[in-house]
């Protein structure tokens, strides 16, 4: 089926309900949505040439336009590319290449990056500018039917980065979104019409697969004036929308709970904040859960399988008469509906409780394989598990709890960085000799970048020409926060760096 039948599901029953609002400003009402989505869709075949199975790439900051959008998509049958708003020009190339995107669909704000990044990329799509004359013309189009999709038909393909630098593209089926939306339900949180969903974290990943169960329930869609998460606009918004709920990474809900605004904020509204995409710790979850009462649920995913692997739902939050209840809160919850979990030593056998291994998921929520990556896929899923590169354990009662997420992956506000692609960028520079990239934690963003450097001998090197380099290649959240000189990397005796090691130098001065 179709995820898209959501949408005309809603345009029919509630037609005149809100589908959107910007701030506080209405926007559009479901039937509205769902009539502009039709026509869109119409506009991307008949119009724009592309044929169902064709990807589409997203270049877009979050706004209303972004519904409109993946909708279009889903309903004449294409795929949507999604990609992270904050990327470098060279890294939208990349991924608009590696997608064979047919078209990109950017908002003003990212239009000039977008010039730079065709410029770059190998294919030239067309680009078409969110609100622009042309793209008034498509949303007037003739409006068509919804396109058969089959369950294993592509729908989204969420550029997740890789170990080996490059990102890749994770093809989330139709039927893998609606596994997520029904585990949503059934794990996470219950939704009605009156209730609405903030999109304050990117709609192109964390807040944009919640987009999903909140059209399905027919919830009302709130977007950011600033388009993003700013804390004292994010209380201002839970206080003006009845039934709120949003997706928030660990350090958003950190930068909450120290906002000056906390003190006397109205939350009555606030119905849930779901959390995950990196590491809470307990205490914050405490302070948090001090601040707006029992009204956090945690999950545990990645793109491989979205948003869907474990939760920790707001009743477990409120357990605290519970003996394992501190144990709990460490955790991040017990296997969603749709998916099995497993702990796995280094040759894939499965370990018992209070083992520590790597996490191992099978279900309907996850990924058919990467994008044009086989063998990517093939190590990936081997033995029909999900390999997904942390490490923890279950205990006795199936709470998993991570210990060391995927080996070295820098989680810095929530979003993920790769080590290999900052150090791949650093080893650029014909004066760096060797390089290794590690995280050091940080009270705000979780953790931030450390850069260990050992220059060619007798040549100038200054942290000042590595950023540089880094500013016209990555994205700039991606950047170094220190480059330490050093004489030689610590390895061990196959001449791997010891990373673990690295990353105790990089605590002390
Ligand atoms: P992404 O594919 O970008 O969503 O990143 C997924 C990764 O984020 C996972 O593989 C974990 O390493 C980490 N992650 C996701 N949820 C949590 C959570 N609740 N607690 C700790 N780490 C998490």
């Amino acid at each position: 089926m179709n995820i898209a039948k959501f949408l005309i599901r809603a345009g029919a029953v509630m037609a005149d309900h809100p589908a959107a609002v910007v701030g506080t400003r209405r926007v559009c009402t479901y039937g509205q949505l769902s009539a502009r989505v039709a026509a869109l869709a119409g506009a991307l075949l008949d119009r724009l040439g592309l044929k169902p199975g064709d990807r589409v790439a997203l270049a877009m900051k979050n706004c209303p336009e972004y519904l409109e959008a993946l909708y279009a998509c889903w309903h004449a049958g294409l795929v949507a590319v999604p990609v992270n708003a904050k990327l470098h020009a060279r890294e939208f190339a990349y991924i608009i290449d590696d997608s064979g995107a047919g078209l990109v669909l950017v908002s003003p704000d990212l239009a000039a990056t977008i010039g730079e990044a065709m410029q770059a990329a190998a294919s030239a799509p067309p680009v078409v500018e969110i609100g622009s004359a042309a793209w008034r013309a498509l949303a007037s189009a003739a409006p068509i039917g919804l396109h058969p999709a089959s369950p294993l038909d592509p729908a989204w393909l969420f550029y997740t980065s890789g170990t080996t630098g490059r990102p890749k593209g994770a093809i989330l089926s139709h039927r893998n979104l609606l596994a997520m939306t029904s585990a949503y339900f059934m794990d996470v949180d219950a939704i009605a019409p009156g209730d609405s969903i903030l999109h304050a974290a990117p709609m192109s990943h964390g807040s944009g697969l919640y987009i999903l169960p909140h059209v399905a329930a027919m919830a009302t869609h709130v977007i950011p004036e600033s388009g993003g998460f700013e804390p004292a606009e994010t209380f201002q918004l839970i206080a003006a929308h009845p039934g709120i709920s949003f997706f928030a990474a660990p350090t958003m809900v950190h930068r909450l709970v120290g906002a000056p605004q906390a003190a006397g904020a109205d939350t009555r509204n606030l119905k849930t904040i779901i959390y995950g995409g990196g590491p809470m710790y307990v205490e914050d979850c405490k302070k948090a859960l001090a601040l707006f009462g029992p009204k956090l649920a945690q999950i545990y995913g990645q793109g491989e399988s979205p948003m869907t692997i474990t939760a920790l739902s707001k009743r477990l939050h409120a357990d605290t008469g519970h003996p394992r209840f501190e144990e709990r809160l460490g955790s991040v919850g017990y296997a969603q509906s749709v998916v099995e979990v497993r702990i796995a030593g280094a040759n894939d056998e499965p370990l018992a409780a209070g083992e520590v291994g790597e996490i191992l998921v099978r279900g309907e929520t996850v990924m058919a394989g990467y994008w044009n990556k086989p063998e990517a896929t093939r190590e990936t899923l081997r033995g029909g598990w999900l390999h997904t590169g942390d490490m923890g354990t279950l205990d006795a009662d199936g709470f998993l709890t991570l210990k060391d997420r995927s080996k070295d992956v820098i989680i810095s506000g929530g979003t993920n960085i790769y080590p290999r692609e900052v150090e791949e960028v650093l080893l650029l520079h014909p004066a760096v000799k060797e390089v290794s990239v590690v995280g050091r934690s940080h009270p705000d963003w979780g953790e931030e970048v450390v850069a260990f450097v050992v220059a060619m001998p007798g040549q100038g090197l200054s942290s000042d020409d590595l950023d540089r380099l880094c500013t016209d290649n990555i994205a700039r959240f991606k950047r170094p926060k220190e480059y330490r000189f050093v004489e030689a990397l610590p390895k061990n005796n196959y001449g791997k760096v010891l990373k673990t090691e690295l990353r105790e130098w990089a605590t002390r001065p």
